[in-house]
């Protein structure tokens, strides 16, 4: 059996670079400073045109986020729910599953709060990845259905239970609203500019010191030494879904991390990888998720219909290598190597 497991943690550079830029470029109040460190599985690099008590903070900050929505710490909100004790959750624990909830349902389950019991049977939380039984899979499937989550708010006294079965996600939004999160805590404190890398999620606070806007490098999945092309951004995040993130092999198939919630198998919906830019980590986390499991066809119709709404634009790198770009972003994209693209309008 070849068995292989990676994790790959890109765009990792960016914060590195832009760091550089503002310590060189520096006007106003404040300095450049920088933490790495490592948490919700995945290392994170923190730079900001500020002091050194805004890292301790949003160090601090990360740390209590990852306690209360953890799947694996014992301890955690996620944790005791997903274990169906009756727990009265937090407000930030009500909001991230309340909003994941509804953008379960405006993706029509695309991306599927409830689907940790699949996850954790592919081991995708855990040391042991594995290929389970097909039965096991469809057992499982039966569990998976955001709904009984957003059944199982008592919105009178707060207290969450969940139905036997059926268990908890977060890990496809809960680092976009960390993030979001960190870049609240920052602004509060009166800072301007700051780039934030949540294992390759890119959070931008203002512009550089310089005026000019963040440039952020997109990972090519076909090569993740090298980026399809850069864009600019400010005050927006820039957050990636891939199968190139988390995988591992067995008897010469690639298995991923991103599950079809419909099949109980990684998406195989003809993409690479799927990069949201917006205004919200939240919102952007959850949809490139979704958009991965759509595919292009269907994520084309959902961001025709809803992408003003929810203030979101796309890159998308098929099967093929063809990069393809929402009309809103295409002047702030800027190809690399010899990728072909297409944009798409609505
Ligand atoms: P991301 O890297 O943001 O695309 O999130 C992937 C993670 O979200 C996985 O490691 C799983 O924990 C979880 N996940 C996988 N597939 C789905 C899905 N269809 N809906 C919700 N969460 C998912
Ligand atoms: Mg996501």
């Amino acid at each position: 059996m070849d068995r292989r497991w990676g994790i790959c943690n890109q765009l990792y550079f960016v914060a590195v670079l832009s760091f550089m830029l503002m310590t060189f470029c520096g006007c106003g109040t404040g300095k450049a400073v920088n933490r790495v460190l490592f948490n919700m599985d995945t290392v994170m690099d923190i730079s900001v045109y500020g002091k050194e008590t805004d890292l301790d903070e949003a160090e601090k900050m990360i740390s209590d986020l990852d306690l209360r929505l953890s799947v694996t710490n014992r301890q955690s909100e996620i944790y005791r729910i997903n274990h169906h004790e009756e727990v009265l959750v937090s407000d930030e624990t009500k909001e991230i599953i309340e909003k994941a909830c509804e953008l379960s349902r405006v993706t029509n389950g695309a991306m599927d709060i409830s689907i940790y019991p699949i996850v954790n049977a592919w081991g995708f939380t855990g040391d042991e990845k594995r290929v389970p039984d097909e039965e096991k899979i469809n057992e499982l499937l039966a569990y998976v259905n955001y709904e009984k989550v957003e059944d199982s708010m008592d919105d009178l006294n707060g207290n969450f239970l969940l139905p036997d079965g059926v268990e908890i996600d977060l890990g496809c939004i809960a680092k976009g609203y960390t993030g979001d999160k960190v870049i609240e805590l920052l602004k509060s404190n009166g800072v301007e500019h700051a780039i934030i890398s949540l294992g390759g999620n890119i959070h931008t606070l203002g512009k550089r010191v310089d005026e000019k806007p963040w440039r952020v490098a997109i990972v090519d999945p076909d090569d993740t030494k090298t980026y399809i092309g850069t864009v600019d951004v400010s005050d927006k995040v820039v957050i990636t879904s891939g199968a190139y993130q988390r995988f591992f092999e067995e008897d010469g198939v690639i298995y991923h991390h991103i599950i079809d919630p419909s099949t109980g198998y990684p998406a195989n919906s003809g993409l690479k990888s799927v990069t949201l830019i917006g205004e919200s980590g939240t919102v952007c986390d959850a949809l490139s998720t979704a958009f991965y499991v759509m595919g292009l066809d269907k994520l084309t119709e959902w961001w025709s219909e809803n992408g003003d709404a929810y203030c979101v634009d796309a890159i998308i790198v098929d099967d093929r290598g063809t990069v393809y770009v929402t009309e809103g972003i295409k002047d702030d994209f800027t190809l690399m190597g010899d990728h072909s693209i297409e944009v798409i309008n609505k």
